[in-house]
């Protein structure tokens, strides 16, 4: 069995709102290029591999026919005067000519990490280009057409049981959360800055999940400047326990770095070592893993952290100076952060004071 295998070609940059969008695909280059200069990809225990387009049956798994249709019509023609009643926009989703093509890449390649898991055929697949957690049932949402952790997740379900979904982007995971809100065989967790202040708006502590489904969705929502210690924290109080209770067969991990402290959207603190920390935590279970990129909007931030995260999955260590090639081209001097974030203590407090009367809440709700 191989140890750990990346999906990347240079067909995923296909998915692109346009030059003025956060949303930038040079970010995945840029990251498979640091990734191969760092030497990882020459590992015996590594294997690059290419993203397939997702079939029509996968995609419907997780969408509605008039939403995939719609998205088909509007890959052809833009302008179409559909959009909107699916949720694509001029600023946030816009529709672009071969968005279709585009995110049936991205979905097949999470497709394809979860067929290879499941297969038992490598341990931990990186689908960097994955991660679309905000994607709806019949609208796209928050950069995401396809929602690709949801088609992974009912490609694992074929074969196991019991999924456990673990999405430390900045972001709430609604989609995923709102897939599979009343079934009790996923458990989707979610650590993310509060909906008081940030997109999507949802995420709060009281959201447990529905019918059999109760106690399977978590959240825990964080304040501004919250950072390595808060997410720490959450996991040692929360997460841990609440996977350890589910007692999952695999782990569906959606890794966005935008809640890393150099990150324009999102206002969490995490540095390269807190966030890399929680990765070994949920790599720690010993189980095996589908790991989706997410969101990352300082391009540098995003090559740093998932060649950091892709090494560590295969077991080995990196040299913190980045190689001579990548520190020209893309002036990435260093892998790990060099300073923490400066936050002022009282700013400092409040997060932490936040972060536990959320604890105490969902100790009392889910019984922990
Ligand atoms: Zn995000």
């Amino acid at each position: 069995m191989i140890g750990a295998a990346l999906i990347y070609s240079d067909r995923l940059l296909g998915y692109d709102f346009g030059p003025a969008h956060p949303l930038r695909p040079i970010r995945l280059k840029m990251t498979c290029e640091l990734i191969g200069a760092c030497g990882l990809l020459d590992n015996p225990g590594s294997r690059l591999l290419d993203p397939r387009p997702a079939a029509e049956h996968e995609i419907l798994a997780a969408h509605d026919p008039d939403y995939v249709e719609a998205v088909r019509r509007l890959s052809v023609d833009p302008s179409a005067g559909i959009g909107s009643r699916f949720g694509f926009d001029s600023s946030d989703n816009p529709a672009f000519p071969g968005m279709f093509e585009a995110s049936c890449l991205y979905s097949g390649a999470s497709a394809h990490a979860a067929g290879l898991v499941a297969g038992a055929e490598t341990r931990i697949v990186f689908s960097i280009s994955g991660g679309l957690h905000h994607a709806h049932r019949a609208r796209a949402s928050g950069f995401c057409v396809f929602n690709d952790p949801v088609i992974a997740i009912h490609r694992l379900l074929e074969k196991f049981e019991r999924v456990a979904y673990i999405d430390i982007d900045a972001h709430h995971g609604d989609g995923v959360q709102e897939a599979f809100y009343d079934t009790d065989r996923v458990l989707t967790i979610s650590i993310h800055e509060s909906g008081q202040w940030l997109f999507p708006g949802t995420g709060s502590v009281d959201e447990v999940g529905s019918g059999r489904g109760r106690g399977c969705s978590v959240n825990i929502p964080l304040a501004p400047f919250s950072g390595d210690w808060e997410l720490e924290r959450a996991f040692e109080q929360v997460i841990l326990p609440v996977i350890d209770r589910f007692s999952p067969q695999v782990i569906v991990a959606q890794l966005g770095v935008d809640g890393h402290a150099g990150d324009p959207i999102a206002h969490l603190v995490y540095t390269s070592h807190g966030w890399l920390a929680a990765l070994r935590r949920v790599m720690d279970f010993g189980l095996p893993i589908v790991a989706l990129g997410g969101g990352g909007y300082d391009v540098r931030t995003v090559a740093r952290l998932w060649t950091l995260a892709y090494a560590d999955m295969l077991g080995i260590e990196v040299p913190d100076a980045a190689p001579r090639e990548i520190a020209d081209k893309y002036q990435i001097h260093r892998l790990h952060d060099t300073m923490g974030p400066s936050i002022p203590k009282e700013r400092a407090r409040a997060a932490r004071r936040y972060l536990d009367e959320n604890i105490d809440r969902l100790r009392r709700l889910l019984g922990i």
